[in-house]
C-alpha cells in the first residue's frame, strides 16, 4: 500500500479527537505502520473495544499504512502529571546467562510490535548493550544536564552505563555512585517512550535496590539457564523483587537446548525445562525458551540481534515480548 504522503499526524489527531478525547496517548505515522497507543485506564472491556473500533472507523477512509493499536491501562498509583515510561526490569541471579541478549531482543521485538520502547543498560559489571545494538563508540549528548539517548538502527533508543565512562576507562561503580549513574540513565530524555526495558546487573546489589526504591518497575522478567545453580541464584533475584512488591512477569529460559548448526538437531547440554519447572513450582509464569545457537552468539557479537530479522528465534522473542507487554497492562493488537 502506498500511503498518501500529504496526510500528517496533525490531521489524524484532528480526525481522532472527537472519538478519543484525551485518551490518545501517542500517535506515530511510520512508513510501515500507523501506531496508536490508547489510554484505556478505568474503561471496562466493552468501553475499550468501543474506543478501538471508533478509532478504526474514523480512520477507515484515510489512505494510511496499516493500523497498529495498543491499549495501555492506567497504572495503579501512577502520578498523572509526571508519567514516564513503564519500566520493565530484566534480572538474573548470576552473570553469563544471556540476560543482556534477552533484554536487547525483547526491546527490539516490542518495537516491532509497534510500541515505543527504550533500552537501558544498567549492567555495571559489563555493559554489553552498545555492542549488541551496534552503537559502540557513540556518545550520548546532554541537554540541561539531561542525557539524550543514542538512536539505534532498530528503532530502539538506548543508554548504557558504558556511555557514562570514557572509552577504555575501567568502571568500578560502587554504592551510591552506581545508584546515581542508574538515575542518569532512567531520567534521560526518553521522549514519548511507552516502555523502558532495563537490563540490570546480575544478582541483588545497589543498582537493583535503587531501581526498586526510586523507579518502581511495573514488572520484572527473570532470565535463567536450565542449570540448577543458575536457578538457585535466580530465586534470590526473584526474592528481591517479590519483597519490594514488584510483580514478577515471568521467567525466560535461555540456552535451553543446543541447535546444531550443521544438522539442525536439538540436544540438551545443560538439561532443559529446569526454568519452566522451577517457575511452575514457585507459581510464576513461564514466558518461553530460547535455544543455544551459534547464530545467536555470532549475531549478538556483530550487532545484529535475531529479533530484528525474521525467523523462528525472532518469533520466540515476539511471543515473549507480547506476554511481557501484557504483564504490564499494554495489550498490543495487530
Ligand atoms: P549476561 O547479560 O547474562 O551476562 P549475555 O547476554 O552477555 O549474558 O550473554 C553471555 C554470552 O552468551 C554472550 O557471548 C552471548 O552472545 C551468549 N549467548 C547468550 N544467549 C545465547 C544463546 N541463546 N545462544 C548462544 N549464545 C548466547
Amino acid at each position: 500500500m502506498t500511503a498518501d504522503k500529504s496526510i500528517t499526524e496533525t490531521e489524524i489527531r484532528q480526525v481522532l479527537a472527537p472519538v478519543t478525547g484525551d485518551r490518545l496517548a501517542s500517535l506515530r505515522l511510520g512508513a510501515e505502520a500507523t501506531v496508536i497507543v490508547l489510554e484505556v485506564g478505568g474503561l471496562d472491556q466493552l468501553g475499550r473495544d468501543r474506543l478501538e473500533i471508533g478509532v478504526r472507523d474514523a480512520l477507515r477512509t484515510m489512505d494510511l499504512p496499516p493500523l497498529r493499536i495498543a491499549q495501555m491501562a492506567d497504572r495503579e498509583g501512577a502520578d498523572e502529571e509526571k508519567r514516564g515510561p513503564v519500566i520493565v526490569a530484566v534480572g538474573s541471579g548470576k552473570g553469563g546467562v544471556g540476560k543482556s541478549t534477552v533484554s536487547a531482543n525483547l526491546a527490539i521485538a516490542m518495537a516491532r510490535s509497534g510500541v515505543k520502547v527504550g533500552l537501558v543498560d544498567a549492567d555495571i559489571y559489563g555493559p554489553s548493550q552498545p555492542r549488541l545494538m551496534a552503537s559502540e563508540g557513540e556518545r550520548p549528548q546532554a541537554r540541561d544536564k539531561q542525557l539524550i539517548p543514542v538512536q539505534t538502527r532498530f528503532g530502539v533508543p538506548m543508554l548504557s552505563m558504558g556511555h557514562l565512562a570514557e572509552p577504555g576507562q575501567a568502571i568500578a561503580w560502587r554504592g551510591p555512585m552506581a545508584g546515581n549513574a542508574l538515575a542518569q540513565l532512567i531520567e534521560a530524555d526518553w521522549g514519548d517512550a511507552d516502555v523502558l526495558v532495563v537490563d540490570l546487573p546480575p544478582g541483588t546489589g545497589d543498582v537493583q535496590l535503587t531501581m526498586i526504591q526510586r523507579f518502581k518497575p511495573a514488572g520484572a522478567v527473570i532470565v535463567s539457564t536450565p542449570q540448577d545453580l543458575a536457578l538457585m541464584d535466580a530465586t534470590r533475584a526473584i526474592g528481591l523483587f517479590d519483597k519490594a512488591g514488584v510483580p514478577i512477569i515471568g521467567m525466560v529460559e535461555n540456552m535451553a537446548g543446543y541447535i546444531c548448526p550443521h544438522c539442525g538437531e536439538e540436544s540438551d547440554p545443560f538439561g532443559s525445562g529446569g526454568a519452566e519447572a522451577a517457575a511452575g513450582t514457585m507459581g510464576y509464569a513461564f514466558l518461553g525458551r530460547i535455544p543455544l545457537t551459534i547464530d545467536i552468539r555470532t549475531r549478538s557479537d556483530a550487532g545484529r540481534p535475531p529479533a530484528a530479522d525474521d525467523g523462528p528465534i525472532a518469533d520466540r522473542f515476539a511471543d515473549i515480548a507480547r506476554q511481557v507487554l501484557d504483564g504490564v497492562g499494554m495489550t498490543v493488537a495487530a
